[in-house]
């Protein structure tokens, strides 16, 4: 436990001087600090943080993971096609998730392209996608020519509402890419449910949801295809590098063709030579594939890390005027805590701005980020809809209703100025380290008046 430097008179002078709002905690818990630490000056106006210790850096790895680099450096196979790692990855991954079929790739964006292009999203479709995701989900769409439509999320559960989907299919509607956005589950039940009614088909982004469960089966196995990123900041991180998931061979061995220029794969694939297929490089490296073998060996106890430390921050922030912590969806069994996210209820702080709270509670030692924006209202949007190809596909009438159905969009709107994230690497980190973030919160609940 930490200790704070504040004397008592400090204290009491600070709180004479009128700089402090609520003297009197009463209600909410007080955990590693005393009350002088959460009663005093915040840090961001130039008082002592709550924390000064840094965070775990990430990516973490240890000396059993040289071996392996070295040795595929001096074989020189340092590509999947004259080396066997690749393949050894796959077939790990596929254990570790509990699937038939994997097929490494060069990224998570590679990964999704990939299965839209199997799953025959072409030209003039439109897949239907949760706003609130990592712009890449958008940009995959895109790169198909088809459509991203947004169906309005789920504030509570951060993930596409279920109930919001429907209306938004068309005749052109091909097929539903959930995103198991922060790692939290989406509702697979109904969106696998709708998808069947409506003959479409389901791609998972779980490119944050690495071993996270829904009705005790790993996101990513739920759907028609699932994918996954490695990219270094993901929690099993290999600098770069994805996945594409399934069970059906020949869908599996399709996608091992598509990322290998085309060429035929595999049994399903055995009457074909050359080059059957359209395809193109979107090969893993063998680099890639032994750090992703070291680094699956910590990806378990990892994840129970973070499991242990986010439920009892669930336990506690939920105590905090203002602070609504995430809900599972129905039928969510764990979420993967790539972020640990919460909503931020201004009212409850009088008022005092979102970014505000997040440049007060960084200053006290906890980093903390406001999330992902309106980011269909950026010019990505409006340039691919104004490009030739586009105007081609698609009517002037459909243009027009979709730039007009991206202003409706309030529960997501709404999310983007209320979400609060901490990182995954943070809750790798002590039960005392998980107080530091509880007191900090609270101390900027505290001393909300010195930033008014
Ligand atoms: C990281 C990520 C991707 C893309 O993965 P890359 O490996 O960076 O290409 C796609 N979707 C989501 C939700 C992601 O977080």
């Amino acid at each position: 436990m930490k200790t704070n430097n504040l004397t008592r008179r400090k204290f009491i002078g600070n709180a004479t001087a009128g700089t402090v709002g609520a003297m009197v905690l009463t209600h909410l818990p007080v955990f590693g600090h005393s009350k002088e630490v959460l009663v005093s000056e915040l840090a961001v106006k130039g008082g002592e943080p709550v924390r000064t210790e840094g965070w775990l850096r990430w990516p973490v790895w240890n000396s059993d993971a040289e071996k392996p680099m070295l040795s595929v450096l001096r074989s020189g196979n340092w590509y999947r096609g004259n080396g066997t790692k690749g393949s050894e990855f796959e077939k790990k991954y596929a254990d570790l998730i509990g699937i038939k079929r994997v097929v490494a790739t060069a990224s998570g964006t590679t990964a999704l392209e990939t299965a839209l292009h199997v799953m025959e999203v072409d030209a003039g479709d439109e897949v239907i996608v949760s706003p609130y995701t990592f712009i890449a989900t958008y940009n995959v769409v895109f790169n198909q020519k088809a459509l991203p439509v947004f169906a309005d999320t789920d504030q509570e559960t951060f993930n596409i509402n279920p109930h919001k989907i429907e209306e938004k299919i068309t005749e052109r509607t091909k097929a539903i890419l959930p995103v198991h956005i922060l790692g939290l589950p989406a509702d697979m039940n109904r969106i696998n449910a709708i998808a069947k009614k409506n003959d479409l088909v389901v791609i998972e982004d779980a490119c944050q949801a690495w071993l996270a469960e829904y009705e005790g089966k790993k996101c990513g196995t739920l759907g028609d295809l699932g994918c996954f990123s490695f990219q270094n900041s993901k929690n099993i991180p290999s600098g770069e590098g994805g996945a594409v998931v399934g069970n059906d061979d020949a869908i599996m061995d399709h996608c091992y063709s598509y990322h290998n220029c085309g060429r035929a794969h595999g049994k399903t694939m055995s009457e074909f030579s050359g080059y059957p297929f359209r395809g193109g490089n979107k090969r893993l490296t063998e680099f890639q594939a032994v750090i992703l073998m070291s680094q699956m060996e910590r990806a378990k106890s990892d994840a129970d890390k973070r499991l242990e430390n986010a439920l009892y921050l669930d336990s506690k922030l939920k105590e905090m005027p203002g602070i609504i912590p995430y809900k599972l969806t129905e039928g969510a069994t764990r979420s993967a805590y790539h972020l640990y996210p919460f909503r931020y209820k201004k009212e409850f702080f009088d008022d005092l701005p979102r970014e505000k709270f997040l440049a007060a509670l960084s200053a006290e030692g906890i980093p903390c980020d406001g999330g992902y924006g309106p980011q269909y209202h950026d010019g990505l949007m409006e340039e691919a809809l104004s490009s030739k190809g586009y105007k081609r596909l698609f009517s002037e009438q459909r243009l027009n209703r979709y730039r007009e159905e991206l202003h409706n969009l309030p529960d997501n709107d709404q999310l983007t100025r209320e979400a609060v994230w901490f990182f995954q690497n943070m809750l790798l980190a002590d039960r005392k380290d998980m107080d530091d973030i509880i007191d900090a919160i609270q101390k900027v609940y505290e001393n909300r008046k010195q930033l008014l």
